[in-house]
C-alpha cells in the first residue's frame, strides 16, 4: 500500500500515513481523507444511523473497519468493541465514559442566519465514529460543512442527560469566549 501525503486542515502539517483517518501529530486535529468520505457516500446507502437496520449495521461496520486502529487498547483513548465496531463505546484505561467534541465548520452552514464556526456535541462512541456519521448523514448541509475535530474531552463513568448537557456547554463556552459562534443542542 502506498503512503499518501495528507495536509492537516487545521495546521497544514504534512502527514505521511497509510490511514484514511488521521490524528494530526502536530495539532491533534482529527480528520478523514475527503476521498474516503466521498467514496463512502457514493458506494453505500445507509437508511438510518440512529435506528440502524441489520443492513445499515453491516455497512457501518465495514466502513469503521477501514480505520479500526482506534480500537487499539494501548491508545490513551480507544473504541471498545461491544456487539459491533459501530456500536463500540469510548474507553480510557478500561473504563467507558462520555466524550464532548468540537468540530470546525467551513463557514457554509448557518443557523438562524448566523454562520456557525464550531459544532459541539457529546457521545458515548469514539468521537471519530460520531464524526463519520455527521459527515455521511449531511443534515441540511451541516455534514458537508464539517472539516475536522478540533478538540475532544473524555469524562469517565455514566452521565445523565443534564450532566452531559452541562459538559457540552463547558466546551461551547471556550469557543464563545474567543468570539466564535457555536452550535450545540
Ligand atoms: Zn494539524
Amino acid at each position: 500500500m502506498l503512503k499518501i501525503n495528507k495536509i492537516c486542515p487545521k495546521c497544514n502539517h504534512l502527514e505521511n500515513s497509510l490511514e484514511v483517518l488521521v490524528n494530526c501529530s502536530r495539532c491533534s486535529a482529527w480528520y478523514f481523507l475527503d476521498d474516503f468520505i466521498e467514496n463512502c457516500k457514493e458506494n453505500y446507502n445507509i437508511q438510518s444511523f440512529l435506528r440502524s437496520t441489520g443492513e445499515d449495521l453491516k455497512i457501518l461496520n465495514n466502513i469503521v473497519k477501514k480505520f479500526n486502529w482506534i480500537f487499539d487498547e494501548k491508545l490513551e483513548l480507544y473504541a471498545f468493541e461491544s456487539t459491533s465496531y459501530f456500536k463500540s463505546t469510548i474507553h480510557k484505561n478500561g473504563e467507558a465514559g462520555l466524550c464532548t467534541y468540537s468540530i470546525k465548520l467551513d463557514g457554509t452552514w448557518t443557523k438562524n442566519n448566523d454562520v456557525v464556526d464550531y459544532y459541539v456535541g457529546q457521545t458515548g462512541k469514539h468521537p471519530c465514529i460520531r464524526f463519520l456519521t455527521h459527515l455521511l448523514e449531511d443534515k441540511k448541509g451541516r455534514g458537508n460543512a464539517m472539516i475536522y475535530i478540533d478538540d475532544l474531552k473524555f469524562y469517565p463513568g455514566y452521565h445523565g442527560y443534564l450532566e452531559r448537557r452541562k459538559k457540552e456547554l463547558l466546551m461551547e463556552k471556550v469557543y464563545l469566549d474567543q468570539g466564535y459562534s457555536v452550535y450545540s443542542r
